[in-house]
């Protein structure tokens, strides 16, 4: 059985990030499986104490890391405040992130939500980019003001709108980058500085924290604690669970956030399910670098395609040249051999005359009763390849007007290029594109 005291020949720290997803803290002191090629799935809502003493202990350690023990194994008590699977899970997370911590909720909103919970109290503010995934905008404007938490939201691209959105009151800069859906890059060692010169003369539970969503580039592409992140918050539902099975989400960060996180997730609940944990520690994790490898070869492929076509206005796809910001994307985006890694996600626009998105929505119909390998559907980074309309979709709950002057128009569709041979993909498109 497991041994706390071996020190291995070949110890983990000296492996590659890509080596270390496989086989994670191995031997883990969260759980003894020695025998187990694959960690085990612990499905155990309570667990079983030997004393009163025991029972105790795990409750007044609980949310009380010691010093400088950043992997502390708990007493397990019950599955909403720390279980085996999961806490593998995190450990494994954290490695992928270049984390000091990672903690797993049942939802990427779960993470996001508990995250922003966690750095801003009432009376307090957040300066947000302008284009958000369709639920966190929703969480920032309908739920967060009854907590009397108010948001600007502004042009993030611009360092000095970010500076004039500061107040005493801010305390968290929020964004994803590549941002959802029009993959825009925000260039976080920018943000870095700007939270630098907010913070000069603030006390320490004042200061301004850069929180990324990095669930579009996931962390085989972009490490935003690297490039001057705090925080970072993912959905694992998307590219990291990667087989589309289970939905999950995740907060990455400083030793400094574990207690109060998790202490947060104790009490409002939105634990993962270590259910939905293993598929993920098992799964989806391990074969990230590798599917994210050919995802993006076959993307940068789709989108040239794209780009050729004469029924496309626009392709938006960090790795092409014409993209934008291909060089802040080329800085910012680097894999674990660092690498430019542009990711699976590629946005384009059909040429749309009235601006009615009539082509798009007939060409997404066409592709959802008849394409073989691309399937009309929201999430993404599966190994299916997956496409929609963020206009009336994932971004449905922003208003009209802010959609429009946003950038998100009725004729754009997102694509999550998947494992399949890429000429099946483009071909699809191709047959697709000529019905309309
Ligand atoms: C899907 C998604 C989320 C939310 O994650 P869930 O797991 O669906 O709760 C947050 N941010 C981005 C960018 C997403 O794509």
């Amino acid at each position: 059985m497991s041994n706390q005291n071996d020190s291995p020949e070949c110890p983990e720290s000296s492996h590659r990030i890509r080596t270390r997803l496989i086989h994670g803290h191995s031997p883990t002191d969260r759980l003894d499986f020695s025998h187990h090629v694959v960690p085990p799935q612990s499905c155990s809502a309570a667990f079983r104490l030997d004393s009163v003493k025991r029972g105790a202990q795990g409750f007044t350690e609980f949310a009380h890391t010691p010093d400088g023990d950043s992997r502390q194994v708990p007493t397990h008590v019950y599955d909403r405040l720390d279980d085996p699977t999961r806490g593998m899970l995190e450990d494994n997370i954290a490695t992928a992130e270049g984390g000091e911590m990672a903690l797993a909720f049942a939802s990427g909103m779960a993470a996001i939500y508990a995250t922003l919970g966690t750095l801003i109290r009432s009376g307090e503010h957040l300066v947000a980019h302008k284009v958000l995934y369709g639920c966190t905008y929703s969480l920032v404007t309908n739920w967060l003001p009854r907590l009397r938490i108010d948001a600007s939201l502004v042009d993030m691209t611009d360092p000095d709108a970010v500076r004039a959105a500061i107040t005493p009151h801010t305390r968290v800069l929020y964004f994803e980058t590549p941002v959802n859906p029009d993959l825009t890059i925000i260039d976080i060692a920018e943000m870095r500085k700007v939270a630098d010169e907010a913070n000069m003369d603030r006390l320490e539970e004042q200061k301004v924290r850069i929180v990324v969503d990095n669930t579009f580039a996931t962390p085989f592409c972009q490490r935003p604690l690297e490039l001057g992140a705090d925080v970072v918050c993912c959905s694992l539902t998307k590219a990291i669970g990667g087989f589309g099975t289970d939905v999950g989400g995740a907060v990455i960060g400083p030793k400094s956030l574990h207690d109060p996180l998790i202490f947060y997730r104790k009490d409002f609940g939105g634990s993962l399910a270590p259910r939905s944990a293993w598929p993920t520690l098992v799964y989806g994790l391990p074969s990230l670098a590798t599917r994210m490898v050919n995802y993006q070869s076959s993307a940068i492929r789709v989108a040239t395609f794209l780009a050729d076509h004469p029924k496309i206005e626009r392709v938006l796809y960090p790795g092409l040249e014409t993209f934008p910001q291909h060089r802040l994307a080329q800085k910012q985006m680097r894999d674990y051999r660092n690498r430019f890694a542009p990711g699976s996600m590629v946005y384009f626009e059909v040429k749309d005359k009235d601006g009615t998105g009539t082509p798009a929505a007939k060409l997404i119909d066409w592709i959802a009763e008849n394409s073989y390998c691309i399937t009309l559907a929201v999430s993404l980074g599966q190994i299916k390849t997956l496409i929609e309309c963020p206009y009336n979709m994932t971004h449905s709950s922003l208003p009209d007007a802010e959609k429009r002057e946003r950038g998100i128009v009725p004729g754009g569709c997102r694509i999550s290029v998947g494992l399949e041979d890429r000429d099946d993909i483009i071909d699809d498109l191709k047959l697709a594109l000529e019905q309309i």
